[in-house]
């Protein structure tokens, strides 16, 4: 038996069934044993690969949209840029690179990191040499001033509880212990106040999932974007509201069940973009936009095609499969969404309207 499967067992036997949010917070960030806390899962040789791990265009467009608001908001000195989740600094490497030829725009910014892996932040800080960069453990400990954040697959890895209607009440799902084993069972039927506005467009036996530290962190975000300025690109899969049960585990680039090898997969839901939208009010949001959409209307393909120019051989297919990924309906194109937020006394964003 595994370290974390023991210690989930016993955790189960001392206090009862964990709610699917405490086994994935255990799961992804046990401080010795977690998914995240004891290993680098990004690339071919690990079990997933993301956006700005495909190609550099993914990052290069995102830091082009971040100095244009930037230029958009008066070119304001002392920013704040940060990412939540940066996973192998990949992202924000692409964004700093695109970016030196924008006059003022690096003399204007301090780094800031939001990270709970010690092994990541290191590979980060590799990706990131030469740059002064800040790391924290909490959005909320951001320093506060104009703020340009981005994040991309970093709400998905945030806990969830699922519950599944039962008339005018919801059953959670909850991890028990069965054979000395991990299995799923539902608890009693109860009330859920904050489910009240799902019973109108579910019904029995349907499932909705709840992040609820999604909420909080939209609220940090939407607040100070529109007291101090500032704009936030976040990408992740997901749709405008949650419905069916989204929870994945994913291993060496295969779906496996969640249950199997506890902290050996990586396991995400699809993101509510609903409650970002809302809980980041007063600042303004643009429309939920599928990401293929945003980098065409960024020019990711005359951006494929300067590059192929230089791009000899295996690199120019391998620009032709990136830019695929990236935009097409049956890869990246349609199920990965982004969400910008932004001064709603400002105009909105580039790439979306
Ligand atoms: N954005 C990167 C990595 C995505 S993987 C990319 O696109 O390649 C998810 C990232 O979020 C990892 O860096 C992980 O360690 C981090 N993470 C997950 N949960 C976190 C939390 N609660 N607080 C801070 N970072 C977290």
């Amino acid at each position: 038996m595994s370290a974390m499967l023991g210690q989930l067992l016993e955790r189960i036997n001392d206090s009862g069934p964990l709610t699917v949010a405490d086994f994935m917070a255990e799961c992804l960030l046990h401080p010795t044993l977690g998914y995240y806390t004891t290993r680098d899962p990004l690339g071919a040789t690990g079990d997933f690969t993301t956006a700005p791990e495909i190609s550099q265009m993914f990052g290069e467009l995102v830091g082009l949209v971040l100095a244009q608001s930037w230029l958009h908001q008066g070119a304001p000195d002392q920013i704040v840029l940060a990412e939540a989740g940066p996973g192998r600094g990949t992202l924000m490497a692409d964004i700093l690179r695109a970016t030196r030829a924008v006059p003022g725009f690096h003399a204007a910014l301090t780094l800031h990191l939001v990270e709970a892996s010690p092994v990541l932040r290191a590979k980060q800080q590799e990706a990131l040499a030469g740059y002064n960069v800040t790391f924290h453990d909490s959005i909320a400990d951001l320093p506060e001033a104009p703020l340009w954040f981005v994040a991309n697959e970093f709400f998905d890895a945030l806990p969830i509880r699922q519950f599944i209607r039962d008339g005018e009440g919801w059953r959670e799902k909850r991890v028990i212990a069965q054979d000395g084993d991990l299995g799923f069972a539902l608890g009693g039927i109860a009330p859920i106040a904050t489910l009240e506005h799902r019973l109108g467009d579910t019904e029995t036996g349907d499932m909705v999932e709840v992040c609820a530290p999604a909420a909080p962190l939209a609220s940090e975000l939407g607040r100070r974007i529109a007291e101090h300025g500032g704009v936030a690109l976040i990408f992740d899969y997901g749709d405008w509201r949650s419905k069916g049960d989204t929870l994945q585990a994913v291993k060496a680039h295969q779906k496996v069940n969640p249950l199997a090898g506890p902290g050996e997969a990586d396991l995400t839901a699809h993101v509510d973009f609903e409650t970002l939208a809302r809980a980041a009010a007063p600042a303004a949001h643009t429309p939920l936009t599928p990401q293929g959409v945003f980098l065409e209307r960024l020019g990711i393909t005359e951006r494929a095609q300067a590059l192929a120019t230089r791009a000899a051989g295996g690199t120019l297919d391998d620009l032709i499969a990136a830019h695929r990924r990236l935009t097409h309906p049956d890869e990246m194109g349609t199920l990965f969404k982004v969400l910008g937020l932004y001064p709603a006394t400002h105009a909105p964003l580039p790439g979306f309207e």
